[in-house]
């Protein structure tokens, strides 16, 4: 009785020293195997990227979820997705020619400095090896007139956390057809092609809501919509997306008195921004700006004292400076933002990224032009 109790005595000893041994050793594992792979990003050597050298900026909307909704032929709304949007195949073979070409994105709010109304550029640091490039997205609002055209219905949370879109019509209804989860999984599969976890800017109004969800005044069911968009929003936040504005109504803003125009971004202060928090950065809506002379345009004027200070148009070369670009007292910092859509691809307006022709989706009702 007593040998077998020493028996048992020792056998736990040994069975703890044994557990203690696999749990120090499960402890050290993640470190040891930090040390002997570096990521990507602290190997590469680190560069200056200067105040006036290039930083491309691409932009498209959100993508044609289901081309086979949005291409069918009784589908009226289909003409202006094909126009102004991609399919998702386009954009993931985008991606890859992006990542060919050398560039990686970088996070256009550590590309300026704010100083009083104004704003300048400023240096940052950059992978030697790589070009700098911003993404955007306009009007991810996902409005209730269009649902069921094409398009997915909302950003969602997975239960495992990622971001992913919605189709109620659809099975799976909750899919990757949209640039988000297309974006993060390009980047889960190329961790080089964002530094220090950059994204993209996803640019929005407030007339429907944000991102599929009716958080607008007039929405019924505002407060709950507004929880469930904040949801989405965090998430997003998390992995390094950052937001901007695009005015409030996606009016045409060289049509707009000052009024109007002071009237729209209050709207928009007031039911986007406490959902996406505070921003400087202001896409135009359909690239349309009005400086004035000595960018003393009373509409201007409103942005600034919004608190905007780098603004975006549409144009296809790299442009980033303060503009006018004559003498002026006032300057305010403009980026144009190269288009991806329907229209450009067929026009190879992005040549100098991509060859249009490869990326083309032959399932779109135009057929690619023949050069
Ligand atoms: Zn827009």
């Amino acid at each position: 009785m007593k040998n077998f109790r020493r028996f048992l005595r020792s056998f736990f000893k040994t069975l703890t020293f044994l557990c203690l041994g696999i749990l120090l050793s499960a402890s050290f594992l993640p470190f040891r195997a930090a040390k002997a792979f570096p990521a990507a990003e602290e190997s590469a050597a680190i560069r200056t990227v200067g105040r006036g050298e290039t930083v491309e900026h691409l932009f498209t909307h959100c993508l044609i979820a289901h081309p086979e909704v949005a291409f069918a032929e009784n589908n009226e709304y289909g003409r202006h997705l094909d126009e102004d949007c991609l399919t998702p195949d386009e954009f993931r073979r985008i991606l890859g020619f992006l990542y060919e070409g050398g560039y990686a994105l970088a996070d256009i709010r550590k590309t300026f400095r704010a100083d009083g109304e104004s704003a300048e550029r400023i240096p940052f640091s950059f992978p030697a090896d790589k070009k700098p490039l911003v993404l955007s997205f306009d009007d991810v609002v996902y409005a209730t007139k269009n649902l069921g055209k094409g398009m997915a219905d909302r950003l969602v949370v997975t239960q495992t956390g990622d971001i992913a879109a919605y189709t109620r019509a659809h099975m799976p209804q909750i899919h990757g057809n949209e640039f988000v989860p297309i974006l993060e999984d390009f980047i889960a599969k190329h961790p080089d092609f964002s530094y220090e976890n950059a994204r993209g800017t996803i640019f929005l109004t407030g007339f429907d809501g944000i991102l599929g969800y009716r958080t607008q005044r007039d929405s019924p069911d505002r407060t709950a919509e507004c929880r469930r968009a904040e949801k989405v929003v965090k998430a997003l936040k998390s992995k390094g997306w950052s937001f901007g504005c695009h005015s409030y109504a996606h009016g045409h803003m060289n049509r707009y008195t000052a009024e109007k125009m002071r009237s729209d971004v209050r709207k928009w202060k007031d039911e986007v921004e406490p959902l996406v928090g505070k921003t400087q950065l202001y896409a135009y809506p359909y690239g349309e700006w009005t400086l004035g002379k000595n960018c003393d345009d009373e509409r201007q004027q409103a942005l600034t004292e919004a608190g905007f200070r780098l603004f975006f148009g549409v144009g296809d070369k790299a442009f980033y400076t303060k503009m006018p670009l004559g003498e002026s007292a006032k300057k305010v910092l403009f980026q144009d933002r190269c288009a991806m859509d329907g229209i450009s691809l067929r026009s190879n307006h992005c040549a100098r990224f991509f060859d249009a022709k490869l990326v083309y989706d032959p399932s779109r009702p135009v057929s690619f032009p023949s050069q």
